[in-house]
């Protein structure tokens, strides 16, 4: 295991957005599609084995609302009489441990998960929760992907359908509110962004939002163009995000530091429209890929941005393929 890897895993848990970005930064360069697709089979390995010793962290917030940062995505926990809700389920190896970090949060039983996109990262764990009693709740576009084996072309690779427990059995299209614990839950679907799959889940008595992976808190993200996602449509997932919140309330990303602001947000905001408008420019002038990563559209953030495993390269070419 490279360092960067274990980096990877001790900082965050493992994602497996950013499995293309470890590929290249790994082995200094674009792998050829076999050897992408033998590495990456191991980088799977990688976050079930990261995950498996990766610790869980627990944020308390406020309305009986936590994050559990250490499997994957930032995954949000609601505890109440109806049940604890999970939003995201993350990693199945992180099971004893997050079964270990709920129990202390409350003694109710596991009722209610919601997935704010289908990535393996945020709904590995559904299987387990479904068999600890949780019904599970998603977009359309999510179902969809999870009954079927997906590909995800920017790290060239087969995910196998998962097992029937793990497929959500409740959808919804655009909108949906729930009132679970005494809080009031809106979901809402975002227009094609990190995927198409997208959802944002609204906590509205505690002022808390999850975004998803159409956030990521002082981070490059990855954009899942198999899937539907684009540049254009995380720009404006950020301007509904922003849109939707005040300077009171707490955002949860899908990745990074998991306890964030309208702020932070801005800034990532404002971080997505500069490279976008850079990148745009010089693929209009007739740059290739080459030459657009050469000309370092991204240099003014990459130290702020660049330190995880989506690294200026990969973001942008993320960001190229959308313009
Ligand atoms: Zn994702």
């Amino acid at each position: 295991m490279s360092t960067l890897h274990q980096r990877a895993i001790s900082r965050r848990g493992f994602c497996l957005c950013c499995m293309a970005a470890t590929t290249v930064a790994a082995t200094k360069g674009w792998l050829s599609p076999r050897e992408a697709y033998a590495e990456a089979r191991n980088i799977v390995d990688l976050i079930r084995d990261g995950a498996a010793k990766t610790p869980i962290t627990v944020h308390k917030l406020r309305g009986n609302v936590s994050i559990l940062e250490g499997s994957g995505g930032n995954i949000a926990v609601l505890t109440g009489q109806d049940g604890k809700v999970f939003i995201d389920a993350g990693i199945t190896a992180s099971r004893p441990r997050i079964l270990e970090a709920v129990n202390l949060l409350s003694n109710d039983p596991i009722r209610h998960l919601i997935n704010t996109h289908w990535h393996f990262d945020h709904a590995d764990g559904n299987a387990w929760l479904n068999a600890e009693g949780a019904a599970i709740r998603a977009h359309e576009n999510t179902h969809k992907h999870l009954l079927v084996a997906q590909r995800v072309e920017d790290w060239d690779f087969n995910l196998p359908a998962p097992p029937l427990a793990a497929v959500p059995t409740e959808v919804f299209s655009s909108e949906k509110t729930l009132k679970l614990n005494g809080a009031t839950l809106a979901l809402k679907h975002y227009d094609p962004a990190h995927t198409d799959s997208d959802i944002s889940v609204t906590f509205a008595e505690a002022d808390i939002l999850h975004a998803g992976d159409t956030y990521w808190n002082g981070i490059y993200p990855f954009i899942d163009y198999s899937t539907g996602g684009n540049i254009r449509g995380m720009i404006k997932a950020a301007e509904a995000n922003l849109a939707a919140t005040t300077d009171t309330t707490i955002v949860i990303p899908g990745h990074g530091n998991p306890v964030s602001k309208r702020s932070e947000l801005a800034a990532y905001r404002d971080m997505l429209v500069d490279i976008h408008e850079k990148v745009s420019k010089l693929k209009l002038q007739g740059r290739s890929l080459d030459e657009t990563i050469a000309a370092k559209p991204t240099a003014t953030h990459d130290a702020k941005w660049g330190q995880f495993v989506i690294t200026p390269a990969l973001f942008t070419k993320l960001v190229y393929e959308g313009v």
